[in-house]
């Protein structure tokens, strides 16, 4: 079934800004709290935040096979398990909904206030109940970097780094949307020169510059999804930032990988890019040396151009850019991630989420954490106000964002933002 939705030629009647991340070829799927306190599926065009469940209700989706409740729901869980046909369909009929020549719902001031909000009037949520997460570790460069600086630069890449997608299982229950606030958290370091732990707050709180994909329900416990179907299971992208305490993680992370240093918290844009609107944007990946294994061979592009960038902003200061990466630095891509993930049998739910890895690029103005930017702190950062950060302070805000672009389109993801809070205090934090 072809792709209407992506009509680079097709323009709404719903107003969108010249820059903006949500043009009609996006078509992005969240879930957001409404003025009513009611809590639904939804989409967004230029800065109109559009209720699925309410259009579903008045019926602009009735030919198109759906359940009466799909979109009225907390979780995109169940729409992402209908499949990608399914995907497809909704996502061509919006597109048609709301093309400017389309007068059905334009002209139809009841239906209107009914299922267009602005966006002071919602309130976005965590766009699915992520049953597992996992984290890669795909990025060449940002791999050399650590094992420069944590073990040898000589061996920097351990020797399985180019011949296996490394990952590890993280913990879900700490995922959070933009705009929710991050305590710096407390544990147990080893502090340089000491011969004992000692117990506290983590001093090197660090982001880490990533994206990560969702995926629907794949496969049979037992059953590898090949490389060649694994995009058929993957239904969109979101930024993401794997809040990272570097010297709880230094202390920690023999033998087992990291462990406290990361399950405190990471935090996603709310709104889920499908695969299918970057299409367009499809890249090579770096060339592979040595060749992978049969099973990690792929043929075609399966990177996309994805710019981002990441803005610090001090307690009310003004935000800065301090890095700028791409998405297509990736040595492994997300097929052979999802491939590897599932070489041995291991199961893939509607609703899981995999993190890409930290993702730097080849100079030191695109690595994607204060760790590589500020080279273990011995490089700090200067800041407008004429502060400088070797780590992120308490207050601060860390700000990514991502797009694609070109002549004629542009498609984001919008931004993730969250401010680092200082450690929970049980006696002036009690309840
Ligand atoms: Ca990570």
């Amino acid at each position: 079934m072809s792709d209407t939705a992506n009509n680079p030629n097709r323009k709404s009647w719903i107003p969108v800004e010249k820059d903006s991340d949500f043009p009609i070829q996006n078509i992005p799927f969240g879930v957001f709290l409404t003025r009513d306190d009611v809590i639904t599926i939804g989409t967004r065009i230029g800065n109109t935040a559009i209720d699925l469940g309410a259009l579903h209700q008045l019926g602009y989706f009735n030919d198109i096979p759906l359940t009466d409740d799909i979109f009225l729901q907390d979780t995109l869980n169940d729409f992402i398990s209908d499949g990608k046909k399914t995907w497809r369909l909704v996502r061509n009929r919006i597109a048609k909904i709301f093309d400017e020549k389309n007068e059905s719902l334009k002209n139809n001031k009841e239906h209107r206030k009914i299922v267009l909000f602005t966006l002071d009037e919602i309130e976005m949520q965590l766009p699915v109940q992520i049953g597992d997460y996992t984290d890669f570790y795909s990025s060449k460069e940002h791999a050399t970097n650590v094992g420069t600086m944590f073990r040898d630069p000589d061996n920097a890449l351990l020797p399985n780094w180019l011949h296996i997608p490394v990952g590890y299982h993280g913990r879900s229950s700490t995922i959070v949307p933009s705009e929710i606030p991050i305590r710096r958290p407390m544990g147990q370091t080893m502090p340089a020169g000491a011969s004992e732990p000692v117990f506290g707050s983590s001093k090197l709180v660090d982001f880490e510059l990533e994206m990560a994909f969702i995926t629907t329900d794949a496969n049979l416990m037992g059953e590898p999804i090949p490389i060649e179907e694994a995009e058929e299971y993957i239904f969109g992208l979101v930024l993401f930032n794997d809040w990272s305490a570097r010297d709880i993680q230094k202390w920690e992370y023999v033998p087992l990988g990291p462990f406290l240093a990361k399950n405190f918290a990471s935090s996603i844009s709310p709104w889920i890019v499908t695969l299918d609107a970057l299409e367009p944007f499809r890249v090579e990946s770096p060339k592979q040396d040595p060749e992978p294994l049969p099973y990690l061979k792929y043929e075609g592009k399966k990177s996309f151009d994805i710019h981002l960038e990441v803005d610090l902003a001090p307690e009310n200061g003004t935000p800065q850019t301090i890095t700028k990466s791409n998405f297509k630095y990736m040595y492994w891509n997300m097929a052979q991630q999802l491939a590897h993930h599932t070489i041995n049998g291991c199961k893939v739910n509607s609703g899981d989420m995999m993190g890409s890895g930290t993702i730097s690029g080849p100079t030191p103005d695109s690595y994607g954490s204060m760790l590589e930017l500020t080279w273990r702190g011995e490089k700090p950062l200067k800041m407008n106000d004429g502060s400088e950060r070797k780590f992120i302070n308490d207050g601060d805000t860390v700000s990514m964002r991502g797009y694609c672009e070109n002549d004629q389109v542009r498609i984001g993801f919008g931004e993730v933002s969250n401010k680092l809070l200082p450690p929970f205090n049980p006696k002036k934090n009690k309840k």
